[in-house]
């Protein structure tokens, strides 16, 4: 076992950092000052001015997987991403973590990250050309509408979105919400999942197929918003499906094979989000120990009252922690594939928003009143991770996970 990081680990985290540091942290103001103005659901423009130099520096699409994870699917498919391993990538993800919107910067963001490796999995050379290509140059944007209003959606099982095949055609009729991105008017395809068999076994009733979002028949209705904030231009959108007609060749993978994408595309996209919040972690313990440091109350720094010592130093502990498990899920995900690491996948699904939720909530109280307020990001920040212990699996099915191989290791 060996904790140091390779050269080419170092490279491209100190390279991401660097970037961030020089181009994405100055322009935060203006970032700010761009969502809140005018027409809030259009594109940010620093973001769009900082793409084409994320881009050129070669930090771009990082999160693709490396080639032989993908060759047997279609080895004449030219366009790649830089080729980091889950490790490689993990430390990466860690600094576009600490600003809530860089990893757009570098075309890393979700869920687009994770909808492009369905697409580079499981999609043929023509859905690859007339979606993936736009996808990896940033171009357009993309949605994954699985969750539904009326079902228990954390059991998959349970969704109705019917898909109905219609001669040439598939007719897809259902109700969606929580689409994150379909409020971005570049958001232009959405991977849906829905029934094509209700009589099939359990876990062959579902599929998933491609619905451009200007198809007739579909209406963002309205967006959803997570403690106030509505996260636009990007969204988490409420979706009508009435009567979509769309071609055959938009099912994915086949028929019935729905919970056979899902697996595959929310292993590397889960741990992504884990990295990004270690990082957002990291923004907060810096917050709270400058604060501290430079403020009096009581005739002392506020970091010498010993409460603070115990909360920093713990706040650094859960810290460590963290990312070592998740450098581990990463790495056996390297190593022995996503099945071998389901259960630090699981792990660190669980305890990185958990980690990160108590350390913000501890910067909030060191910042008193400033740390609940717009002046500081560290009230946005706890809201985007709450819904980190819900999206992608609430953290009782993750539990449920790790307890049932748990029980399975020490069977009677
Ligand atoms: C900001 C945000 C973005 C999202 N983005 C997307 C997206 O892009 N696409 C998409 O399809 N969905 C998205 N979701 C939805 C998310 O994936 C679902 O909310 C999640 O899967 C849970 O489903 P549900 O809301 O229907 O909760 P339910 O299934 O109704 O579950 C409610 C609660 O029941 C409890 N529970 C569930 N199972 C168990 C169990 N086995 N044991 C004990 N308790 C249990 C949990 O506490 C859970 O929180 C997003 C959600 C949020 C908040």
């Amino acid at each position: 076992m060996d904790f140091s990081l390779t050269e080419r680990e170092a490279h491209y985290r100190d390279r991401v950092r660097d970037f961030i540091e020089s181009h994405v942290r100055p322009r935060m103001p203006d970032y700010k000052s761009q969502v809140a103005e005018g027409d809030r659901w259009q594109p940010v423009p620093v973001i769009e001015e900082l793409k084409p130099k994320a881009r050129a520096a070669g930090l771009w699409n990082l999160f693709m997987p490396p080639a032989p994870a993908l060759a047997h699917v279609d080895e004449s498919f030219a366009f790649e991403g830089t080729q980091l391993t889950n490790l490689e990538y993990a430390l990466c993800a860690e600094e576009m973590g600490r600003i809530v919107w860089a990893s757009e910067v570098f075309n890393c963001s979700a869920p687009d990250t994770g909808n492009m490796e369905v697409f580079h999995r499981y999609g043929t050379r023509r859905q690859k050309d007339e979606w993936l290509a736009p996808l990896m140059n940033g171009e357009i944007r993309s949605a994954f509408l699985m969750t539904e209003p009326g079902v228990a959606s954390s059991d998959a099982t349970n969704i109705q979105c019917e898909i109905r095949r219609d001669g040439d055609d598939y007719v897809v009729n259902g109700r969606k919400w929580w689409s994150s991105g379909a409020g971005d008017p570049r958001c232009k395809v959405a991977i849906v999942m829905g029934k094509t068999d209700p009589d099939a076994k359990k876990h062959q009733q579902q599929s998933m197929v491609l619905m451009p979002l200007d198809a007739p028949g579909v209406t963002v209705e309205r967006a959803l918003t997570v403690y106030g904030y509505d996260d636009a231009p990007h969204g988490h959108m409420e979706v009508k499906l009435d009567n979509v007609r769309i071609p055959a060749s938009a099912m994915l993978l086949g028929e019935g094979r729905g919970f056979e994408i899902a697996q595959g595309r929310l292993g590397p996209g889960r741990i992504h989000h884990c990295m990004r919040t270690i990082g957002a972690a990291e923004e907060a313990i810096a917050a709270m120990a400058k604060r501290l440091q430079s403020r009096v109350a009581f005739g002392k720094a506020l970091s010498e009252h010993s409460v603070w010592e115990q909360r920093i130093a713990e706040a650094r502990i859960d810290i460590e922690m963290s990312r070592l498990l998740c450098l581990k899920a990463a790495d056996m995900m390297d190593k022995a594939g996503n099945k071998a690491a389901k259960a630090e996948i699981a792990m660190i699904k669980v305890a990185a928003p958990r980690m990160a939720l108590r350390i913000i909530d501890d910067a909030v109280q060191a910042h008193g009143a400033a740390g609940v307020s717009q002046d500081f990001n560290l009230a946005s920040s706890w809201a985007g991770i709450r819904t980190l212990r819900l999206a992608d699996g609430p953290d009782e099915v993750h539990n449920r996970a790790i307890a049932l191989m748990e029980f399975a290791r020490h069977g009677a």
